[in-house]
């Protein structure tokens, strides 16, 4: 086991860096507060390879796991451009094809999502199932040629931007009792699908939309995988989504420390920099170590994904999660406190930060979800729900 990462790991952040820093915080901040997207930087991180750094490279991509896809959106986070549909396109829906899709399904898919040209949203929360999955009710009933879809979905990420939607339904046969889910690939132009924003109270350029799903029919080659191993398949998608949200948290956590640091060092009130009074030096020095804490674990849990062991990877991309929603939200809490009333304006902006981290506490699976999956799978304790 080596905790020195490759020289080729290295190169890929220093390089993607680079390129977050082209188009920084200012110029993302900019897209959320006009309603503006990313699509330049999400076209140009695909053109260089980096949006498909984990897709096999026999349809487009380049070849190598989820350890190399978390270094590209944490050094956009850092950058200050934290590409939240990078959590959704090319990791679960992009995994999931890989995996488990036909050849015609990779050809189809693959090459859009690992160049950037396609994006694929991922639709499973459902307002009366939230945490619960296993109540999920969108449902697919078999027709002569293929299917139809049915059903309702909320707080799905970039309908606007997404060609099409990886949705997670049951099938009417399984429509009841412990979740059979089977995957499809919808298309957001079929008819019978329809979407509407759904206003956050957060500043970010990637927007959630209420998700309509009627009678949307489907050719049979919709269906992502087998409908009797899609448990399988889905957690197989939703590992890489955890390990990318660490990755989405972490960006976060690095770049709001990165500003407060800076801040502190330069600004003086009394006879020293306020960096050397201890009430704001430990917090930040906290920070930095439950940062590193946390980096490690994701990378533990992309390790363990990539080398196939999708059990152990399910546990170690739970607690990665978990720990950095947790630093990211105290980096950012920390960022505002560091940089007094500065912390407070658009021109420093460290408080429009607080909002997305918080939500990282959230989804894609809450905080209290990861603890009682900790508390029965990895304790063995009683399950209360
Ligand atoms: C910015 C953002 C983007 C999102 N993007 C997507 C997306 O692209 N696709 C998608 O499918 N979904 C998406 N989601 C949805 C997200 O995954 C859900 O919000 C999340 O899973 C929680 O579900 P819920 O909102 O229904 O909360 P609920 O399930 O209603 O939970 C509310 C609270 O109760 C707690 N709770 C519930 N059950 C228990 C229990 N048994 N024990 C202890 N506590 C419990 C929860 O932890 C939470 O704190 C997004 C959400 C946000 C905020």
């Amino acid at each position: 086991m080596s905790f020195v990462e490759s020289e080729e790991r290295q190169a890929l952040r220093k390089a993607v860096g680079e390129l977050g820093k082209k188009y920084g915080y200012d110029w993302f901040n900019q897209q959320a507060r006009t309603g503006g997207h990313t699509t330049e930087l999400w076209l140009e991180a695909g053109k260089l390879g980096y949006l498909g750094v984990n897709l096999p490279e026999q349809y487009g991509g380049g070849g190598g796991g989820m350890a190399d896809l978390s270094i590209v959106l944490e050094e956009l986070g850092v950058a200050g451009c934290p590409l939240l549909m990078m959590v959704v396109s090319p990791s679960i829906c992009g995994t999931v094809i890989a995996r488990f899709g036909t050849d015609e399904q990779k050809q189809r898919w693959l090459p859009g999502l690992a160049d950037g040209t396609t994006i694929m949203a991922f639709a499973i929360t459902e307002p009366d199932a939230g945490s619960n999955s296993h109540q999920i009710t969108t449902t697919a009933r078999r027709t002569e040629d293929g299917w139809s879809l049915s059903g309702r979905k909320v707080f799905i990420s970039g309908l606007d931007v997404a060609q099409a939607v990886l949705v997670v339904g049951r099938t009417e046969d399984a429509k009841t009792g412990k979740l059979k889910p089977a995957l499809f690939i919808v298309p957001v132009d079929a008819p019978g699908v329809e979407y509407q924003q759904i206003e956050m109270d957060l500043i970010s350029p990637d927007k959630q939309f209420a998700l309509f799903l009627d009678d949307v029919r489907l050719p049979g080659e919709a269906l992502v995988g087998s409908e009797d191993a899609a448990l399988m398949q889905l957690f197989a998608g939703l590992n890489p989504e955890r390990i990318m949200a660490s990755a989405f948290a972490i960006g976060i956590a690095r770049h709001a420390l990165g500003k407060a640091t800076a801040y502190v060092k330069e600004r003086q009130v009394w006879k020293t920099p306020i960096g050397a009074h201890q009430g704001l030096a430990h917090p930040l020095a906290q920070i930095k170590i439950e940062l590193e804490l946390a980096r490690l674990m994701l990378q533990k849990a992309a390790a363990l994904y990539d080398s196939g062991d999708d059990l152990a990877a399910g546990e170690a991309a739970n607690m990665a999660k978990y720990a950095a929603g947790e630093v990211a939200v105290r980096a950012t809490d920390q960022a505002v406190q560091s940089l007094g009333g500065n912390g407070m304006t658009k021109e420093y902006g460290v408080a429009s930060l607080v909002a997305a981290a918080r939500a990282t506490r959230i989804a894609p699976v809450s905080r209290e979800m990861i603890l009682n999956f900790v508390a029965q799978h990895s304790l063995g304790l009683p399950k209360s729900y």
